[in-house]
């Protein structure tokens, strides 16, 4: 299924966050918004997901409208949201929040097919089944988060920062996880991602955001080279930006991430 968001605007209380964005991603595509801080990625993703309802636009799971539909019914419709800070249970074993992730599944008799195919997909969270989830690394808790969403078999997929605080290496691994989704489910895949390297690395298409509205929008090769997209992470003019390459950018980004992760 295709997700389509046609000029979507959003506020919280009087303060409008969100001023007409709109894209599509379509099956066995991945879509990256990237923007710096505060450009209302993460609210779009909400709005989208049913966590926070828009005050105006419309949102398109297939042909169907889920504007306003409410997180549980769209969920159920085939939409998963993986939200930012990877939210598992930490008490529960891993094998007890894949329960919780696929639970409306196991009235179909497909629940033991979902979950190995989530281990097959995470090889180390089928070595630690048994393992409570809080005791588990950064990066394996991101990819319980993952096998979890997944567990409700959705044909859409949206993800918040999923990079966020964890190593290269793992980041990779998470990555390639998305392309595979993409290349061998053809699920939709919607990815929020500060870290541009990792974003552009797996993206068909990326937006980017800037205060609430899309700066500009392109495959990864076009917007490596667009100064705005550089200006828009670093705070410069478009102008002044102009003889800057996407790896100063990247580099900026990452040293972002270190200093956030290592607090
Ligand atoms: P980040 O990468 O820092 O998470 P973002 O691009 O995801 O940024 P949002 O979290 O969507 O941006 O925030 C967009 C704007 O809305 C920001 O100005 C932020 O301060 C504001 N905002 C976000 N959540 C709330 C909230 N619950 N109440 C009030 N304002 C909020």
């Amino acid at each position: 299924m295709s997700l389509t968001v046609t000029d979507l605007t959003a506020a919280y209380d009087r303060l409008r966050v969100l001023h007409g964005v709109s894209l599509r991603v379509d099956p066995g595509e991945i879509v990256a918004v990237v923007g710096s801080n505060g450009a209302g990625k993460t609210t779009l993703l909400r709005c989208v997901s049913g966590l926070l309802p828009p005050t105006g636009g419309k949102v398109l799971l297939g042909d169907q409208d889920i504007t306003r539909l409410g997180a549980e019914k769209i969920s159920g419709m085939g939409l998963a949201h993986v939200p930012e800070n990877r939210l598992v249970f930490p008490s529960l074993t891993v094998e007890d929040n894949l329960q919780l992730g696929g639970w409306n599944r196991k009235k179909d008799g497909r629940y033991k097919e979902r979950r190995d195919q989530a281990l097959e997909l995470f090889p180390r969270l089928a070595e630690r089944i048994n393992l409570q989830a809080g005791a588990m690394s950064g990066g394996e808790q991101q990819m319980l988060a993952i096998a979890r969403a997944l567990m409700a078999d959705p044909s859409v997929i949206v993800l918040d920062e999923p990079s966020l605080g964890l190593a290269p290496r793992v980041v990779g691994e998470i990555i390639s996880v998305l392309g595979t989704l993409r290349d061998e489910r053809s699920l939709a895949v919607l990815l929020i991602e500060q870290n541009l390297r990792a974003a552009f690395s797996v993206a068909d298409r990326a937006v980017v955001m800037e205060r609430g509205g899309i700066l500009t929008e392109g495959t990864p090769a076009e917007l490596t080279d667009d100064p705005r997209v550089q200006a828009a992470y670093l705070g410069g003019s478009a102008s002044t930006m102009a003889e800057d390459s996407v790896d100063r950018v990247a580099h900026a980004v990452d040293a972002y991430d270190e200093k956030r992760t290592s607090r």
